[in-house]
């Protein structure tokens, strides 16, 4: 009955993947087009010096029973679970992550600890008037100065921008209903009385790294009937004069279907849509923050036990190093040696975004070596990688530029704007799996000529992050005999 139905998908990393994998199990003909040459996006996986990394660190987890739903049901048993570590460095010293306040206070010293909890006391007295802004936001709940020792200069890094910039929605993510005085209350009380725990012990990752999830998936995706083109980039999506969309590729062929869902880079969608001049304005203000991955390779093992490192020292420009070797045996194969990988942002017109890799392998092996985790050990090999588009900048004010996009696209049914630069929205894999589960819904609910049953727009905009939550909650655990 529904074979009839066709649709595109443009992108196949996990938000289109998973949209196409739903509904060719549903018997829609699903045609997927990537522009790159494998699937998995951001958050697939790549060979490097006989192991296997990521883009990054990619943890992966949800509270949400219909992502891991499909998590579970794609990957099997091909997984284990990876007891979390992750902290803070800052200025030589270590702090937990998420953090914790006796923990951080006394790193500090003495001195310092009292300055952090009487700049508290001042602000409980005097906040911030406006906590639309970041700073504004984790200032009344931290105080200044612990604001600026670990929330300023890592997410200045990250965003490029002044934290009175960056709008609040970004810390009501990541780090919702936590302040000094839980954080103490925490420490004090023991974990167990207070229900926001942060730290989520464990977390279940793919026995062959994050884009395992994702060549599986698309490997049943053709089993089911559905066709992926790679190395097919979108160049727009055009509509008939029934309102039926058209996918445009840069040979010039069209392509109709009943539905389009589209995970490519929102701002290029709407380009192509020829928008209203009052729309294109707006979507030329959404902004876009780039990843440059420096892979080093390190002799010997053991250098750090983190999976992955926050870089808050201001003097260090990298903000994050992933050391692959601490999350599964399996990534590693025969190899001796430590893969690390250290992430630099940056803007398309930065002077880092066009500087040549060598000189950008170079600047990693010296801050590596400056954080003093290699133990003197030698680095053997560099390797760099780019990533585009990898953060949508949430700029003060920036749902207002947001809003009228989201209002002319509503103005297209059949077509379905989902993921992390697809919808804008500072999405974790999880987010991107729950927007294309719903987006298959939607078209699921269409073909029977039913309303839309997912307003996909409100994904990830409740701020109710599953930093907060345990792993005992995802059903993710195996299960012992
Ligand atoms: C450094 C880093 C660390 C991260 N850490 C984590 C983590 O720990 N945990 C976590 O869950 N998530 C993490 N993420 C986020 C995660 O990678 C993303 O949430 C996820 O990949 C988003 O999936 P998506 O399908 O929305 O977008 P993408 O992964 O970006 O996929 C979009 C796809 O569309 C394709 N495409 C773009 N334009 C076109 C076009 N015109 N035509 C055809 N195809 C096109 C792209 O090639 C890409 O394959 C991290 C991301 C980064 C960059």
């Amino acid at each position: 009955m529904t074979s009839s139905r066709t649709v595109g998908v443009i992108g196949a990393g996990p938000a289109g993947l998973t949209a196409a994998y739903d509904l060719a199990r549903q018997g829609v003909q699903v045609e997927v087009f990537e522009a790159g040459a494998k699937v998995g996006g951001m958050a697939g996986s790549f060979p490097l010096w006989g192991q296997m990394v990521d883009y990054g660190p990619h943890r992966f987890f949800s509270t949400d029973d219909r992502v891991n739903r499909v998590w579970r049901e794609v990957i099997g048993d091909e997984y284990d679970m990876v007891d979390r570590l992750t902290r803070i460095y800052y200025r030589r010293t270590f702090f937990d992550y998420p953090l914790k306040a006796l923990n951080a206070l006394k790193g500090l010293g003495l001195v310092e600890a009292f300055r952090c909890v009487g700049s508290y006391g001042w602000q409980r007295l005097f906040p911030d008037k406006d906590e639309s802004t970041f700073e504004g936001w984790v200032s009344n709940r931290f105080g200044k100065r612990l604001f600026s020792i670990f929330f300023k200069s890592y997410s200045e890094k990250l965003w490029g921008i002044s934290c009175r910039d960056l709008d609040a929605d970004f810390a009501a993510q990541r780090i919702k209903r936590f302040s000094l005085s839980e954080a103490i209350k925490t420490a004090l009380l023991g974990a167990r009385t207070v229900r926001h725990k942060t730290l989520v012990d464990q977390f279940a990752y793919p026995v062959g790294g994050s884009g395992d999830l994702y060549d599986t998936m698309a490997r049943r995706l053709r089993d089911a009937g559905g066709r992926l083109h790679l190395s097919t980039p979108v160049r727009r999506v055009t509509f008939d004069a029934d309102g039926r969309p058209r996918i445009e590729l840069p040979s010039g062929e069209v392509r109709p279907f009943d539905h389009v869902i589209s995970s490519m880079p929102l701002t290029a969608l709407v380009a192509g849509l020829n928008p209203p001049a009052e729309v294109a304005a707006c979507a030329a203000r959404l902004r876009y923050r780039n990843t440059i991955l420096a892979y080093l390779e390190i002799e010997g093992t053991g250098l750090f036990p983190d999976q992955w490192i926050y870089v808050h020292s201001p003097d260090l420009r990298t903000g994050r190093i992933t050391n692959f070797r601490n999350w599964v045996p399996s990534l590693c194969g025969k190899s001796p040696n430590s893969i690390v990988c250290l992430e630099y942002w940056c803007n398309d017109d930065d002077a880092l975004w066009s500087t040549a890799d060598g000189d950008i392998a170079a600047l990693a092996r010296r801050e590596m070596a400056a954080t003093g985790l290699t133990g003197g050990a030698p680095i053997l090999n560099a390797h760099i990688v780019r990533v585009g588009k990898s953060y949508p900048v949430y700029g003060h004010g920036y749902r207002q530029n947001l809003a009228p996009v989201e209002a002319f696209l509503s103005g297209f049914p059949r077509l379905h704007a989902i993921g992390r630069y697809g919808a804008f929205k500072y999405n974790n894999q999880d987010h991107s799996i729950l927007m294309g589960v719903l987006a298959a819904e939607n078209i699921m609910a269409a073909t029977e000529g039913a309303a839309p049953r997912h307003d996909l727009w409100l994904v990830n905009t409740d701020t109710d992050y599953q930093e907060a939550a345990r792993v005992t909650d995802t059903g993710l655990e195996k299960t012992t005999g």
